[in-house]
């Protein structure tokens, strides 16, 4: 018999009655066969909720007391749903993340997971029970309770699914399945009935919140079919696989906008041996994560730098290289805030030329000025001021063919 993974987020179990209907889901999924095992989130916003109430104590938690108070999310729902199960006669077991065997690192907030200990779990479904396992968190060599950062819990349905050999793991949402963009700036965008490994790896790292982006890395690492699909209507969702399964037929294949980008400038840097190492050594010991870099050399003598980093990064950014003034005897730092990132990914663009000049040139022609470009493969990220963010999604969303035909528009 084969092992589902079935995950669902915390609209998808927001009440009593949305529990009992994922109860129904399950149901149908024993019914049809299936040994399931079921990852759930915390109920509706109550993360965030636990988060406010932190706040309210102080501005600052310890990561470790964090990690106490968020693990109770999920607890409460994997009771909850197991007791929707049991009362409809199927036999279930809730398993907190460290019941579960799923250990980690002990990088509180932001865990990473080392290894899981697949036991306990199979000895539940030996039994034919329904596994109903917490999301997002886990448990270090010493005991300690983590958390795998917001939206962890695709992460753990997807390292359940592989550590199980499941035969696929499907995650439940609000939505319907994974979109060319989102559909609250671009009314045309519509749902894609597949996308690639890679290009859902972009997406969600670019700024797409529908996967965690951990979760897609461990799905192509280990070949776990992914299916997206929405808990509230029975429509087919978006299969995440292999792109060598999958026509290629668009260059592009979605956009993802991150609105939460700033930019640093550092002026006339001599170019000396190992500056640039200084300076990033430098951001990283202070925890400041940086994203595109572009070094550009003004002749033999000096030359200037440009990275991002997230906009409440950025003062300590500058505050970092004001204190290595003396060292890197630069002209000027000038910080730019305000800005956001729109990327266009598509593993179709590896064959085809001429996609980032289709963008830089619609970008120019909507007078939308880029600060900063960067490329991979199979994408293309520009910076750009945040309030023409939407308008170049919009129009970007059009030109690459993305827009949904009249006719679907008419029926769906
Ligand atoms: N409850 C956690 C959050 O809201 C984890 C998750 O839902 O995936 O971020
Ligand atoms: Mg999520």
């Amino acid at each position: 018999m084969g092992i589902l993974v079935m995950k669902f987020g915390g609209t998808s179990v927001a009440n009593v009655e949305r529990i009992q209907h994922v109860a129904e889901k399950v149901a149908q999924a024993v019914k049809e066969g299936n040994r399931c095992v079921v990852v759930v989130s915390a109920m509706g916003k109550s993360t965030d909720e636990l988060v406010a109430l932190a706040n309210e104590i102080t501005s600052a938690p310890s990561p470790r007391e964090m990690d106490m108070l968020l693990a109770t999310g999920e607890q409460v729902t994997i009771s909850l749903l197991t007791m929707a199960l049991q009362s409809k006669g199927f036999a279930a077991c809730s398993l907190t993340g460290w019941q579960a065997g799923i250990q980690t690192d002990a990088a509180h907030g932001k865990s990473l997971v080392k290894h899981v200990d697949t036991s306990t779990l199979r000895e539940h479904l030996e039994r034919d029970e329904v596994v109903v396992v917490a999301g997002f968190q886990g448990i270090t060599d010493e005991g300690e309770i983590t958390t795998l950062g917001r939206g962890g819990s695709d992460t753990t349905a997807v390292v359940l699914a592989a550590a199980l050999g499941a035969d696929r793991c499907e995650i439940y949402t609000d939505v319907t399945g994974v979109y060319t963009t989102d559909p609250r700036v671009v009314s045309k965008a519509q749902k894609l009935s597949e996308v690639s490994y890679e290009e859902m790896l972009e997406l969600a790292r670019l700024g797409a919140g529908v996967l965690h982006p951990r979760s897609v890395e461990c799905a192509l690492n280990h070949g776990i079919p992914l299916v997206v699909r929405s808990s509230f209507v029975d429509e087919p969702g978006t299969w995440v696989k292999e792109a060598n399964q999958m026509e290629l037929t668009l260059n592009v294949r979605g956009l993802a906008h991150d609105m939460d980008v700033a930019c640093i400038r550092v002026s006339k840097l001599p170019n000396e041996k190992g500056t640039l190492a200084m300076i990033f050594q430098a951001l990283a010991k202070e925890n400041v994560n940086v994203d595109m870099i572009v070094q550009n050399e003004q002749n033999e003598q000096f030359f200037d730098l440009v990275f991002s980093v997230e906009e409440a990064d950025s003062k300590q950014a500058v505050e970092v290289l004001e204190k290595l003034a003396d060292e890197l005897k630069y002209q000027s730092i000038r910080c730019e805030t305000g800005l956001a990132k729109v990327s266009a990914v598509g593993v179709g663009m590896m064959k085809q030329p001429g996609v980032a000049a289709q963008m830089f040139q619609t970008l120019s022609e909507e007078g939308i000025q880029i600060k900063l470009v960067s490329t991979s493969e199979i994408k293309i990220s520009c910076v750009v001021a945040r309030e023409l963010a939407y308008q170049a999604v919009q129009r970007l969303h059009t030109v690459f063919g993305l827009d949904v035909k009249e006719e679907q528009a008419v029926t769906s």
